[in-house]
Parts: C-alpha cells; sequence; structure tokens
C-alpha cells in the first residue's frame, strides 16, 4: 500500500468509526482514552458549554477576526429535543449581544427540527433569526438539500439576516444558485463534505476548483454576499486573483474551520475580510473523527496534541 492509499483507507475506518456506536461509548466511557481524545479535539472545538464559547471567541475578536459560531449536531429525532436545540442557540444569541461578542451563527436545519418535520424546521429557524443575528444554514447530506434550500427561500421571505451554503461538488448546485442569489442572504460556498449518489457530484480536482472559483466569481460580481469558506490556499489565492479584476469588491469573506489553518486566515485578514467557524457541545467525538477522516494528515496533528503537556 501506498501512503495515499493509507490515507484514503485511514480515512473511510475513521468515518465508519465516527458512526460505530459501540466504539463510541467504549471510548467515551474509558477515562483514559477519553481525556486523549478530547486532547486532540481541544483543537478543533471551543468546549462542551456556552461559556466556553465566550472566552474563545472573545480571544479570536481581539486579533480582529469576527467568529460564527455553531451549536455541534444533527439528525434530530424528536420534537422535544428540536425544541431544546433551539432554545440553546436562543441563549447562544443572547450571550452574542449581551457581551458583545463579533460573532454570527451557524446552524443545521436537521439539528433544530428538520429531520423530524420541515414546519418544525422552519418555525425554530425563523425563531432564531428573529434575535437580529446573521443566522448561516449548513449544508447537509444530499437526501436533505430540496428541504433545507426549500425552508431557506421561505425563511428569506421574512428575514434577511438569513444565508445558506451552498456545496460547490454537486451537480445541481448550478441551478440552485441561480435561485439562491435572488435573495439577499449571504452565500457561503463549501466544496461538499458528504458522501454522494453515484453521478450527482464532482470528486476532489481541477474541474471542482474551477466550478467553485466560477461560483465565487458570479457572487462577486453581483455584489452579493458571500463567503468563501475553505482551508485551500489554492482556491483562496485563486479568489485573490478573480478580487484584482473586480472594481470595489465587497460583502465577501474568507472563512475557516476553528484549528484549521487559523495562522492563514489571521495573515489573509491584514487585506480582506475573514472569518473563524467556532464550534461547542458534547458531539465532540464525532466532529474530530470527521476532522481528521476529511484530512488524514492531521492525524499527527493530533498525536502532537495529545502529546503534549502529557
Ligand atoms: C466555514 C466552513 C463551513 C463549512 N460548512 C459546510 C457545510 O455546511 N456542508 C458541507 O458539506 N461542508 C461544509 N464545510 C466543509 C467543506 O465542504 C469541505 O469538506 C472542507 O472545507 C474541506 O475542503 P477544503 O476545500 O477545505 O479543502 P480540500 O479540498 O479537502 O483540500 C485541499 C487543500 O486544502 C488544505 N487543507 C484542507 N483541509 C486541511 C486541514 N484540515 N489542515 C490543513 N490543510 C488543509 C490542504 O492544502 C489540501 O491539500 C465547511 C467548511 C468550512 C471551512
Amino acid at each position: 500500500m501506498n501512503i495515499e492509499e493509507l490515507m484514503l483507507g485511514s480515512s473511510k475506518a475513521l468515518k465508519k468509526a465516527a458512526l460505530n456506536e459501540a466504539a463510541k461509548s467504549y471510548i467515551l466511557e474509558n477515562k483514559a482514552l477519553f481525556q486523549l481524545l478530547k486532547k486532540a479535539a481541544n483543537r478543533y472545538v471551543a468546549g462542551e458549554h456556552l461559556e466556553d464559547i465566550n472566552v474563545k471567541v472573545k480571544s479570536i475578536n481581539s486579533r480582529n477576526v469576527p467568529c460564527t459560531v455553531d451549536f455541534m449536531g444533527e439528525s434530530t429525532r424528536t420534537e422535544k429535543e428540536a425544541n431544546a436545540v433551539t432554545k440553546e442557540f436562543l441563549r447562544l444569541a443572547r450571550l452574542i449581544k449581551k457581551a458583545k461578542l463579533d460573532s454570527t451563527i451557524s446552524l443545521d436545519l436537521s439539528h433544530i427540527g428538520l429531520a423530524v418535520d420541515k414546519q418544525l424546521g422552519l418555525e425554530n429557524l425563523l425563531k432564531i433569526c428573529k434575535e437580529d443575528i446573521e443566522v448561516i444554514i449548513s449544508a447537509e447530506g444530499t437526501d436533505r438539500t430540496d428541504r433545507v434550500l426549500e425552508t431557506y427561500l421561505e425563511a428569506s421571505k421574512y428575514y434577511n439576516n438569513v444565508g445558506i451554503t451552498l456545496q460547490a461538488y454537486l451537480h445541481r448546485s448550478e441551478n440552485d444558485l441561480q435561485e439562491l442569489i435572488k435573495c439577499e442572504g449571504k452565500i457561503r460556498i463549501v466544496k461538499g463534505a458528504f458522501d454522494t449518489p453515484h453521478g450527482t457530484s464532482l470528486a476532489r480536482g481541477e474541474e471542482l476548483d474551477n466550478r467553485y472559483l466560477n461560483f465565487v466569481r458570479m457572487l462577486l460580481e453581483a455584489r452579493h454576499k458571500c463567503s468563501v469558506a475553505t482551508h485551500d490556499p489554492k482556491i483562496q489565492n485563486g479568489v485573490i486573483r478573480l478580487l484584482e479584476d473586480i472594481e470595489t469588491p465587497s460583502n465577501y469573506e474568507f472563512e475557516s474551520l476553528l484549528g484549521i489553518e487559523n495562522e492563514r486566515i489571521y495573515d489573509l485578514n491584514r487585506h480582506h475580510p475573514t472569518k473563524i467557524y467556532v464550534v461547542y457541545g458534547v458531539e465532540w467525538y464525532l466532529y474530530l473523527c470527521n476532522r481528521i477522516a476529511e484530512y488524514p494528515p492531521g492525524i499527527f496533528q493530533s498525536i502532537i496534541d495529545v502529546m503534549n503537556d502529557t
């Protein structure tokens, strides 16, 4: 096996491990393993509680970089749970205002009820939008794309502080963008993180990079609010080149996830608007597995994080 095959194999294994409930409970119930993995997760996660957000966001803001905060989770199965999660997002919104944090909110609609019932997802989203802080909806698996986009379009009729994430790898996104651009809300472009049904998406590579840049170009030319959400320096540099050709570009930002190439974001922040996506909550195990699965060399960083101060 060469190194690339090893990386791919370990990425697939981690994705499986993330979803394996028995492995998860074994690890989380084993004190020593729990402590080690928690240390690896600390790079990517602000903490388990809302209070941790206050500290982390303030520290990032002190470097003049705004944040967006997500209370991690998805696929809530009952109305009661979805309403409890919505209450947590409302607490988050109030903390942002009270502590004067420079932060917006990001969320998965299935976390606040979309997977239980579409109307519940919409109603809970509207409650959060009412707090008058920008709320960006994440993109989920393809089985949910229609419901997520429809909910966004509906919410946009009532609020202009709601935005949406678009996955450049999906073939359908070219058409979806034509609809989404008619609403005022920010459009966050990502490459896409989920496994997709055969024939519905592009793999990582030049064609996807070109499509990504093309979406950003369309948004910049339309002076539509947009976020370039990627850790890929090729895309970031491509967008910087696009910006040079656009007269007084506005309404764009570069966004990265907490713990991933953040020095690059601080560097970009000297000349461009940037943002760091900060997550908190108890679902850090799944989140950690997904981050490493997405970029297997990250396992080496995790080993360093675990070994530091042990
Ligand atoms: C703010 C934000 C919000 C997101 N929201 C969603 C969402 O709602 N739905 C969704 O499907 N996906 C979302 N994603 C994830 C996204 O779809 C990609 O899966 C993820 O960003 C990895 O793709 P990439 O473009 O960053 O780089 P890749 O195409 O994975 O990698 C390209 C290059 O980027 C660099 N790179 C990538 N990852 C790392 C790393 N961990 N450490 C160091 N360098 C790295 C490397 O140089 C690598 O060669 C989000 C991402 C961000 C940043």
